[in-house]
C-alpha cells in the first residue's frame, strides 16, 4: 500500500455531502420551530462532548456531521426560530444563504478591485441600488462625492466614521503624529456601546464621549446637545463627532436626526446616522419619515444583516464624501501597487475599512434583492411592522401591562405591572419554556421586556402564541407571589 498523495475532498465527494448539507439545512429550516428555542445547555456542557485532542487522522464526514446534531445543536440559541423575539433579528433567508455558499465556494480575496473586479463593481452597484430602494440621499450614491461600502457590522461602520471625523477634524494631522485628546464626541445612554468601544479604540478617550440628555420618547435632545458643544468649545475642547440613532437597540427610539444635522452643519461637526436595524423600514414609503434629515449626515449605516433576510455580516455604510474616508484609512505598500489602482478608475474598498481583506459579500445581497425583489422586501416588512403594531394594541389593552417606549416600528417595550422581580420571573419562566424567547433592557431605571417581530418565519400566529404565553406567564408568576 502506498501513502496517499491527498488528503483533500475530491469535486465528486464535495457534491455528495454538499447536497446532504443543503437538506440538513432546508430540515432544519422544516422542524425549528419545535427546538427549545433558547439553549439550555450549562457553561462547558459542549466542550465536556468534545474529544480533549484533535484527530490524528482525518474522520468520514459522515460522523462530523452526526457530532453536528449530537453536539452542536442543544448549544444553539436559534435566532431562526419564528418565537425568537430577543435582542434583535438577525434574520437570513434561501437566497442569502446560497449567496454565502457561493462566496465561499468562489473564495476571493476583494481587498482591490483588481485582485476580483466583480466583487468590487457588485458591491458598488449593490450599494447604489440600496440607495434607491430606501429613498436615501443621493449624495451617498458612488457616482456623487460618498458611495457605499459593506462592513462586517454596525460597529466597524461606527469605527470608520469615527475614524474619518476625527482626521477631518484635525485637518488630517492625527493620523500623522497623533492626538492630542481634547476631542469630544456626543450620543445618548441610549447609543448602541459601538460608540463608546469607537471612543477607546480611536484613541479619542471614552471619557471624551458626552452623553447628551434624552426627551420622553428616550430620543436625543437637540437643545441639549447644542448646549453640550457650546460648553465644551467654551473649554477649549475640539466637537468632532456625533451619533444619532434611528431606532435604539434598547427602546426603538429614534433621534430626531433633522435638529442634531442642522447644529452639526452649524457647528462643522461630523455627523453619523445609526440605522442599524430600523434602517430596513424605509423600504417602505410609509415609513421614510424615520430619516427625516439625512441630508444633513456625513455618513449613515444599517444592516441587511439585521431585518432584510441577509445573513450576518452585512452592514451597510455610507458616507457623503468618500475623499474623507479614504484619505483617513488608505495606506499604500509596494506590494499592492498595481495599474488599476494608479490610474484611480477603480475603487479599492481595502481604503474604506479597517482590515485589508474582505470577503465577496455583495453576491448575497444581490441575491436576496432579486429573489424577493423590492415588493418582496416591503411585502415582509410591512407584515413585521404589522405583527408588533397588533401586539402593542393588546399589551395597552391589558389590565396587567403597560407599553412603555413608543413602538413606531417591529419593536415593542413593555412591563408587567407587578414591578422588576415580577417581570424577571415572567422573562425567566417564559425562556425557560423554550417556546420562545425574549430579552430585557432598562428605561427610567425600570426592568422592561422586549419583543422584537423581525424572524424571517415568524407569523401572526406565533406573535398570538407568545402574548397567549406571556399573560399565562403572568398569571402564574401572580399566583406564586401571591
Ligand atoms: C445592533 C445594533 C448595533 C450593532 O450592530 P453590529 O452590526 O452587531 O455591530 C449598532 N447600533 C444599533 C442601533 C443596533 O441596533
Amino acid at each position: 500500500m502506498s501513502e496517499p498523495t491527498s488528503f483533500h475532498m475530491s469535486p465528486d465527494d464535495f457534491r455528495t455531502f454538499g447536497h446532504a448539507m443543503v437538506d440538513w439545512i432546508a430540515d432544519y429550516q422544516e422542524r425549528v420551530e419545535s427546538l427549545p428555542v433558547m439553549s439550555q445547555v450549562q457553561p462547558g456542557d459542549i466542550r465536556a462532548m468534545l474529544p480533549a485532542a484533535p484527530p490524528e487522522t482525518g474522520e468520514p464526514f459522515a460522523d462530523i456531521m452526526a457530532d453536528v446534531d449530537r453536539v452542536i445543536l442543544p448549544g444553539v440559541t436559534h435566532w431562526q426560530s419564528p418565537n425568537f423575539f430577543a435582542y434583535f433579528p438577525a434574520n437570513t433567508s434561501g437566497p442569502a444563504i446560497l449567496g454565502e455558499l457561493l462566496s465561499a465556494g468562489l473564495g476571493v480575496q476583494g481587498m482591490l478591485w483588481v485582485t476580483s473586479p466583480a466583487c468590487t463593481e457588485l458591491e458598488t452597484h449593490m450599494m447604489d441600488w440600496l440607495v434607491d430602494m430606501l429613498d436615501l440621499p443621493g449624495i451617498f450614491k458612488s457616482t456623487s462625492t460618498g458611495g457605499g461600502v459593506i462592513q462586517d457590522s454596525a460597529s466597524s461602520a461606527t469605527l470608520c466614521a469615527l475614524l474619518a471625523a476625527r482626521e477631518r477634524a484635525s485637518s488630517f494631522a492625527i493620523n500623522r503624529s497623533g492626538g492630542t485628546g481634547r476631542m469630544t464626541a456626543y450620543a445618548t445612554a441610549q447609543t448602541h456601546s459601538s460608540v463608546e468601544k469607537a471612543m477607546m479604540v480611536a484613541g479619542m478617550g471614552r471619557e471624551h464621549l458626552r452623553l447628551v440628555d434624552v426627551d420622553a420618547t428616550f430620543a436625543m435632545r437637540p437643545d441639549a446637545l447644542a448646549a453640550q458643544i457650546a460648553q465644551d468649545r467654551a473649554a477649549g475642547f475640539t466637537p468632532a463627532f456625533v451619533c444619532a440613532s434611528v431606532g435604539t437597540t434598547s427602546s426603538n427610539a429614534i433621534d430626531p436626526v433633522r435638529a442634531i444635522g442642522e447644529i452639526c452643519r452649524r457647528e462643522q461637526i461630523w455627523l453619523h446616522v445609526d440605522a442599524a436595524m430600523s434602517g430596513t423600514a424605509a423600504l417602505c414609503p410609509e415609513f421614510r419619515w424615520i430619516h427625516d434629515g439625512l441630508e444633513f449626515a456625513d455618513s449613515y449605516c444599517f444592516n441587511p444583516h439585521k431585518w432584510m433576510f441577509t445573513n450576518f455580516d452585512c452592514d451597510a455604510f455610507f458616507v457623503a464624501d468618500r475623499k474623507a474616508l479614504i484619505d483617513t484609512l488608505s495606506i499604500l505598500p509596494e506590494y499592492l501597487r498595481n495599474e488599476a489602482t494608479k490610474s484611480g478608475a477603480v475603487i479599492d474598498y481595502r481604503d474604506w475599512q479597517i482590515p485589508l481583506g474582505r470577503r465577496f459579500r455583495a453576491l448575497k445581497l444581490w441575491f436576496v434583492i432579486r429573489h424577493y425583489g423590492i415588493a418582496g422586501l416591503q411585502h415582509h416588512v410591512r407584515e413585521h411592522v404589522r405583527l408588533a403594531q397588533e401586539f402593542a394594541g393588546w399589551v395597552s389593552e391589558s389590565e396587567a401591562f403597560d407599553v412603555v417606549a413608543p413602538a413606531p416600528l417591529n419593536l415593542v417595550c413593555f412591563r408587567h405591572r407587578g414591578g422588576d422581580t415580577a417581570n424577571q420571573q415572567i422573562m425567566d419562566r417564559l425562556n425557560l419554556s423554550g417556546n420562545l424567547y425574549l430579552t430585557h433592557t432598562k428605561l427610567d431605571g425600570k426592568l422592561t421586556l422586549r419583543l422584537v417581530v423581525g424572524q424571517t418565519s415568524t407569523r401572526a400566529e406565533h406573535v398570538a402564541a407568545a402574548w397567549m404565553q406571556i399573560q399565562d406567564a403572568a398569571a402564574a408568576v401572580t399566583a406564586q407571589r401571591a
